[in-house]
């Protein structure tokens, strides 16, 4: 009847755990933190689905997390009564990794810790860090609404495999029994893990109970439980009371990431609409950016009850690095996935917080440009969908962006088009750039001869991305943007009356010349033109006005167009 099996864990969770187990080693008490945002976790699910389900919370409508420790057994216990786990989901969650992209990921993987510790903090830790400090877990569960005869009993020793057998499990919820290694003794010290709970979970918004110490004989028969966290969601209080120690740690736990952010912004709304948003800037990109399928958007509550994860329509594609949370007082409790789509309530909350994560970069730029630097190299190429995705925003996402330039040889991308206009010369009023594959293909193009001869800047551009960006991005600040290898380069009020008349007596001079190179040349070129724009080359293929450019010629022809 109990029906137990013994199954092996998934490849990718034995890599995993191997290298959890040696490259956390610094930061051991954070499986604690895990274990107690998975609770959390589990009991938002249960009071969501006991919206429509009342019945699943049994006679236990009081959700809350219980740690406790038995010295003397050396195990360390937390224990829920929130949604719980069906034998099968016990299988599943606990024993595979259902992220897409993970092998990639594992790949990646040196060998050298620091490194490996990096990428595993952007992968997000989770359960199985429970093995960090443990050398057996068992996980008792039983999902709500299930009868209490079928419970889970799920057991590991984080080697290959794991057990799992059918119980009786008359309360509801999941029970995690961490038997702490011989040299991790010290987690079984009351005094100690109140410490990290106040430390990492303070935040979680539901009470985290801890036995009350009882000194001489007077010992209840019965444990007494008191709260030892300030079990209020973080979000709900005032901005003024919360340190930022306190945003660092709520961080951790909504992201499900171990790195601190970069920057935050909190805001309650009041009016026609009512809602609060702390919205997050992650310190790093997560492995899985670029994948369709990777978990983006928004947490959201609705008057304080979670009802999903990854919202993603307050936000556009662009943004969707930006985490945390939304709490409306306006969308209903049974608001579904396809009622998000849109609508009126929608629309203006997802502008806002667009405005407001954008306005959050621009203060990380103008505040701490070395911090902006580093978001940049994670995220710059997501930023630079905006201008096409978004084009309310256009400008000020032009504002956002960095560009390499002529300004300096380094090619990084550390150029801002305020600064730019800011080093234009007199007379100039158009933004230049120039597109190719590397910046080594670009530095030295003929293109760029005339304007390094008149000291005029010119924007170079070489991700993939950059051709198409240009394709939307028309004018900032007012000045339109030229790309110096198309058509005839008019150069506008920067060109001297002499300038122009040597052009047109030069292109007198040698009418011949192009007549010859156009009869060589035949239909292989639509025009050939006495050009202004070189100093030291003696010839230069420019692109037509209207034509693609290059890159974007070379993904066409890539995908067989
Ligand atoms: P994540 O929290 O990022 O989903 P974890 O490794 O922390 O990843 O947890 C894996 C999954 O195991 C969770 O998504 C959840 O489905 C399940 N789980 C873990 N702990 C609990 C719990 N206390 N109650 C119910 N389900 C749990
Ligand atoms: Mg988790």
């Amino acid at each position: 009847q109990t029906h137990k099996e013994t199954l092996g864990f998934q490849t990718e969770v034995k890599q995993l755990l191997q290298l959890m187990i040696h490259s956390l080693y610094s930061n051991k008490e954070i499986f604690l933190r895990e274990l107690i945002s998975n609770a959390a976790d589990a009991s938002d699910k249960l009071r969501f689905e006991a919206l429509t389900q009342p019945g699943l919370l049994e006679s236990d409508g009081e959700l809350r997390i219980q740690v406790s420790v038995d010295p003397q057994a050396h195990t360390l216990t937390i224990d829920d009564n929130g949604i719980g786990m069906s034998r099968d989901e016990a299988v599943a969650h606990l024993g595979t990794i259902a992220k897409s992209g993970t092998g990639d990921f594992l790949r990646q993987l040196s060998g050298d810790q620091k490194k490996d510790s990096q990428l595993i903090g952007q992968f997000g830790v989770g359960f199985y860090s429970a093995f960090i400090v443990a050398d057996q877990v068992d996980v008792y569960s039983r999902r709500a609404g299930l009868p209490a005869s079928e419970g889970v009993h799920w057991s590991s020793r984080g080697e290959g495999e794991f057990d799992v057998e059918t119980i009786d499990k008359p309360e509801r919820g999941t029970r995690i029994v961490l038997h702490l290694k011989d040299d991790q003794q010290d987690f079984a010290d009351a005094w100690r893990l109140r410490g990290i709970i106040k430390k990492y979970s303070d935040h979680i918004g539901l009470p985290i109970q801890m036995a009350r110490e009882h000194h001489g004989d007077d010992a209840p028969a019965e444990v007494e439980w008191e709260t030892v966290n300030r079990a209020s969601a973080l979000w709900t209080r005032p901005r003024t009371e919360i340190s930022d120690a306190e945003y660092q740690e709520f961080y951790k736990h909504a992201a499900h990431d171990h790195q601190d952010p970069l920057a935050w912004s909190h805001n309650k709304v009041e009016g026609k609409l009512e809602y609060t948003s702390l919205l997050y800037v992650p310190g790093h990109a997560p492995f899985d950016l670029y994948h369709r399928d990777a978990p983006k958007g928004l947490k959201l509550y609705v008057q304080r009850v979670f009802v999903m994860d990854q919202a993603e329509q307050f936000l556009p594609l662009y943004l969707r690095f930006i985490k945390g949370v939304v709490d409306s007082n306006d969308l209903s409790l049974n608001v579904s996935r396809e009622i998000l789509q849109s609508g009126p309530v929608i629309d203006s909350m997802k502008s806002a917080l667009t405005k407001r994560s954008l306005d959050m970069l621009e203060k990380l730029a103008a505040d701490k440009p070395e911090v902006y630097a580093g978001f940049w190299k994670q995220f710059g190429q997501v930023l630079k969908e905006g201008p096409a995705e978004d084009f309310n925003n256009r400008e000020k996402i032009a504002g956002l962006l960095r560009f390499a330039s002529t300004h300096d040889a380094s090619g990084e991308q550390n150029v801002s088009l305020a600064d730019y206009i800011g080093r234009m010369i007199e007379g100039q009023d158009k933004i230049y750039f120039l597109t190719g594959d590397s910046h080594t293909q670009v530095k030295d193009s003929p293109h760029l001869e005339v304007f390094r001869k008149k000291g005029i800047e010119v924007l170079l551009l070489t991700d993939r991305i950059d051709e198409w960006l240009m394709g939307y991005l028309t004018e900032f600040a007012g000045k339109s943007f030229v790309d110096v290898a198309r058509g005839d380069l008019d150069l506008g009020a920067l060109e001297t009356a002499e300038d122009k008349q040597a052009q047109e007596e030069a292109a007198k001079d040698k009418q011949g010349l192009v007549e010859r190179i156009k009869g060589a040349l035949g239909d292989d070129v639509a025009d050939v033109r006495v050009s202004h724009r070189l100093t030291d080359s003696p010839a230069i293929l420019a692109i037509g006005e209207q034509d693609l450019g290059l890159q974007m010629r070379q993904i066409l022809e890539a995908s067989g167009q």
